[in-house]
């Protein structure tokens, strides 16, 4: 397995931060709107989490660029080749673990443009702050599939575990047994 390899030609480490990176901006915005408007604050509408992801999402700029900063490819696209030159050209092994960190922000990205319908990410950010690619799937909306795709990602889920249990199980199970 490469992935355990270390220092191997993949950085998995980076690889997790990089596929959770570009959606911890919105939840910490998430989070203290909420806290804001419950209680430091009158909450301008009723419901606050609509407030917060149907237009501050849309039209604050602290949100837009929180959310969009990692979501754009030209950002992430960047940052994977000042990785791959800084770790090629100059040997870094910050280089190498930029280059797989970006690598894994891309897939993220290339997978929320294609499961995203009205709130998809503005992957031209920071040259366009408006156009996101409306796709015919989304993972939420029922009118584009959300409800099947909510089933579909469970399935996924289960199937992952499984193939998680399978390699790693009989590993710890033996640890287990041969204990003491
Ligand atoms: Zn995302």
């Amino acid at each position: 397995m490469p992935l355990r390899r270390w220092p191997g030609a993949v950085f998995a480490p980076a690889l997790l931060v990089g596929a959770a990176l570009p959606d911890i901006p919105l939840f910490l915005l998430t989070v203290a709107g909420e806290i804001y408007y419950r209680w430091l604050v009158a909450p301008p509408a009723t419901n606050i989490m609509e407030y917060l992801h149907f237009n501050l999402f849309y039209n604050h700029p602290l949100w837009i660029i929180g959310h969009n900063f990692f979501h754009s490819l030209l950002i992430d696209g960047a940052l994977l080749l000042v990785g791959l030159w800084w770790w090629k050209q100059r040997g870094s092994r910050w280089g190498m673990m930029l280059f797989w960190l970006a690598g894994s922000m891309l897939v993220h990205v290339g997978i929320d443009i294609f499961t995203h319908h009205s709130d998809g990410p503005l992957f031209l950010f920071p040259i366009d702050w408006r156009y996101r690619f409306a796709s015919p799937i989304s993972y939420w909306e029922p009118a584009y599939g959300g409800r099947q795709f909510a089933a579909f990602e469970r399935a996924l889920d289960l199937v992952l575990l499984g193939l998680l249990l399978l390699t790693y199980g009989p590993a710890v199970w033996r640890r287990y047994l041969y204990r003491r």
